[in-house]
């Protein structure tokens, strides 16, 4: 192909606040329609917006975990358009000095997609088209925004997927948002271009609004990458265009007009104060900032010897890492203890909303018990997973599960009795073993574990069992 793909986005992420970003009404999903408003956020004359400030709080930290560097004093404009979805006819945002810029998001590859901005907004109404008429829901009006804009450094759709993934998993991780695309808490706007291999200027780009899926999102920009090539090979111009991707058709086609109002007319928002942020408090904000996903990822390998798969595993949701940071501090094999984890626990979750809720009957500490148990060798692998087992349904510790019998580990004058008595109890896995037949010495270890009810160590007692037949 002589042409290349060009992509920039503009993501959405609604900010995890109780109450939206200028008045007291609350930022609830699926509250019954209009149930959510106040003369503030409806814009009704004579209301004053104030700042939520802990929606300032929470876009420092989506911008300080993206390397922004964060201005001690940015300021709130007034973007007009008179569409219905806005009440007061223009939305509160920032316009020439938003309160971050000039970060990074870094991929695996290494590749850097550099964020040129985040600032703050205020979410709009959603309307709701119906056959003859549409349905306007304010609930959403006012609801506290981060946009965050990226350079057009994407070349690929995996990158545009990995980017989007990334930055959703980070934002959740740090409590910034919770990204839900499907409701509408992350949206994605896409800038799509291609140009002629080798060549610098960017080609003329379409705007695609309001993506909320991923896999939406890649298929808007193929189609759109074909139309545009297709079009530059017939010697035609792209136009620059705003378009909605119509999920039916798998087609993009340009939004009316009146959706696309070029002319904002951007001022300052005469109605709020500038908004600062001093070094001290953005010191403050950094050290709420836990460990970051890609840190955490690193020492999980480096210091705990966890495969990247069972360590990308454990930090997906911020509270099972949470447990497994508690679980390795107090076992002497985190190793172990992030295979229960991934293990016998994630089984017993199938939802996503039970992943990141993680609700076990086990408590770090007494998981902890019982990868020390087995580490010291007081118990055996088979009977841990048991053992686990019976935690999870019952809530009860090690400890009360396990009988002193259980844990007396077997010693060698019981391992040695055990093995003669499984060599005089099958003879003929014996004779054959003799014969040359390698394995038909398992025949005997497993008499062994067996007859320890699983104590015995299979690795002793297949070498005991070889000194004894010798
Ligand atoms: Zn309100």
């Amino acid at each position: 192909m002589k042409y290349e793909l060009t992509v920039g986005l503009e993501t959405h992420i609604e900010l995890s606040t109780k109450s939206k970003m200028f008045c007291s009404c609350s930022t609830a999903f699926a509250g019954a329609p209009n149930t959510q408003c106040c003369p503030v956020c409806l814009g009704l004359p004579g209301s004053l917006p104030v700042m939520n400030r802990y929606a300032v709080e929470l876009a420092v930290m989506a911008g300080l975990a993206l390397n922004c560097k964060v201005a001690n004093t940015s300021y709130m404009d007034r973007k007009n358009y008179s569409y219905p979805d806005l009440p007061k006819a223009y939305q509160i945002s920032q316009y020439d000095v938003p309160l971050c810029i000039g970060g990074y998001l870094e991929l695996q590859s290494g590749k850097k997609i550099r964020i040129t901005r985040i600032h703050i907004e205020e979410d709009a109404g959603k309307l709701v088209h119906k056959e003859k008429e549409t349905l306007i829901d304010y609930n959403r009006c006012g609801v506290p925004l981060i946009e965050i804009v990226t350079e057009p450094d994407f070349c690929t759709v995996d990158e545009v997927r990995e980017y989007v993934e990334t930055l959703q998993h980070l934002m959740r991780y740090i409590g910034v948002s919770d990204c839900r695309m499907q409701e509408g808490s992350m949206r994605c706007d896409v800038n799509v271009s291609v140009r002629l291999k080798g060549t610098d200027a960017l080609g003329t780009r379409t705007e695609i609004k309001n993506m909320n899926s991923v896999a939406n999102m890649v298929r808007a920009i193929e189609y759109e990458y074909t139309r545009q090539c297709e079009l530059l090979e017939k010697e035609q111009s792209v136009t620059q265009d705003t378009l909605r991707y119509v999920e039916e058709t798998g087609k993009t086609s340009p939004m009316r007009s009146k959706e696309d109002a070029r002319d904002y007319r951007f001022f300052r928002e005469p109605d709020l104060l500038s908004v600062s942020v001093s070094d001290e408090e953005i010191k403050a904000i950094k050290d709420k900032i836990p460990e970051l996903p890609k840190d955490k990822i690193k020492r999980y390998i480096q210091t705990f010897g966890l495969t990247e798969a069972d360590a990308n595993h454990l930090i997906k949701y911020r509270r099972i890492s949470e447990y497994f940071d508690e679980v390795a501090r107090l076992s002497k094999s985190p190793k172990t203890g992030a295979k229960f984890i991934i293990g016998q626990m994630f089984s017993l979750f199938s939802t996503e909303a039970q992943k990141e809720a993680f609700a076990v009957r086990v408590t770090p500490e007494s998981l902890a018990t019982l990868v020390n148990l087995l580490a010291d060798g007081k118990i055996n692998s088979n009977l841990a997973k048991t053992t686990l087992e019976q935690m999870l349904i019952t809530g009860k510790s090690a400890d009360e599960l396990l009988s002193a019998e259980d844990m007396a580990a077997l010693s060698e004058a019981d391992l040695d009795s055990l093995c003669k008595r499984a060599v005089e109890s099958n003879t003929g896995a014996v004779a054959d073993y003799k014969g040359g037949k390698e394995k038909a010495i398992m025949a005997l270890v497993g008499f062994v574990m067996r007859e320890s009810r699983g104590k015995a160590n299979p690795e002793s007692a297949k070498e005991k069992l070889k000194e004894i037949i010798k």
